[in-house]
């Protein structure tokens, strides 16, 4: 059984009627980490958004563990390209909105909260509001509140691209070294990328979209050694593979 099955999803926005989806069906195992890249506009956020189940396929269903997945979940966490942080909530208060539906004491949601502030090097800036952080640290903390909650499955939308480039390579790091617990959760991410190194980088498997109406075009397994080299010529050489798959 897969971990995330995503079987014939078919969406169209009501409002204009164009059909963006086509009948999208991919799966994403235990411990991998899948990465979805396509043309601008071509639905990426909107099936990120039906995976997190926040909103609804038009027909085509996705199990999670082979549950089905009807709406938001507290086994499901998201990160967003914007943060989206509450500008009138301190760091420490918008971390624990990731603990705001699971039944706890609030003085244990708060440790677990700073645990994870420190795990993700933002100590010192608990009490501090998100404005006065750089981006790089704004999406820190916006990973702190994904994470805090111990999801099954993380979903990122292009979590590092507002992000200067020294600044996304640190955060990457970051989110790579998180990952490599097996024994904590997050099982598995699914993300979002415009960026093909980053996307090679990153991943086990890369689903590349169409144009709309999207299908899916290629599943790429990528089995390079980690941690990867990017100026190794196996990684070039997978870039460059999967460049000519997403051109084609
Ligand atoms: P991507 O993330 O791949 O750039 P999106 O999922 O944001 O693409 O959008 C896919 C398509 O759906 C685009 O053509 C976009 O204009 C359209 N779209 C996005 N959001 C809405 C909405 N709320 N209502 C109508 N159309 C939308
Ligand atoms: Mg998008």
């Amino acid at each position: 059984m897969a971990f995330l099955k995503v079987d014939k999803v078919s969406f169209t926005y009501q409002k204009s009627n164009i059909p963006v989806l086509n009948n999208i069906s991919f799966s994403c195992e235990k411990f991998e980490f899948l990465s979805l890249i396509g043309p601008s506009g071509c639905g990426k956020s909107t099936l990120l958004r039906i995976i997190a189940g926040l909103i609804d396929a038009s027909s085509g269903k996705m199990l999670l563990k082979g549950k089905n997945i009807d709406g938001p979940s507290k086994n499901i966490s998201f990160v967003f390209q914007d943060f989206a942080l509450l500008p009138w909530l301190s760091n420490l208060e918008n971390v624990k909105l990731g603990l705001a539906y699971i039944d706890m004491d609030d003085s244990k949601r708060e440790k677990i909260a700073l645990d994870m502030l420190n795990k993700l090097e933002l100590t010192g800036f608990e009490d501090a509001y998100p404005n006065l952080l750089s981006g790089g640290m704004k999406q820190r903390v916006g990973l702190a509140r994904a994470l805090v909650s111990n999801p099954e499955l993380l979903l990122m939308d292009e979590p590092f691209s507002s992000l200067d480039e020294l600044t996304a390579n640190s955060l990457r790091a970051t989110v790579l070294e998180v990952l490599k617990d097996k024994k904590k959760l997050p099982e598995s991410v699914v993300m979002v990328s415009h960026n093909i190194e980053e996307a090679v980088e990153m991943s086990d498997k890369i689903v590349i979209l169409s144009n709309k109406p999207t299908i899916v075009k290629h599943i790429v397994k990528v089995d390079l050694k980690r941690p990867r080299d990017k100026g190794s010529r196996d990684f070039r050489r997978t870039v460059d593979r999967i460049y000519s798959l997403f051109a084609d």
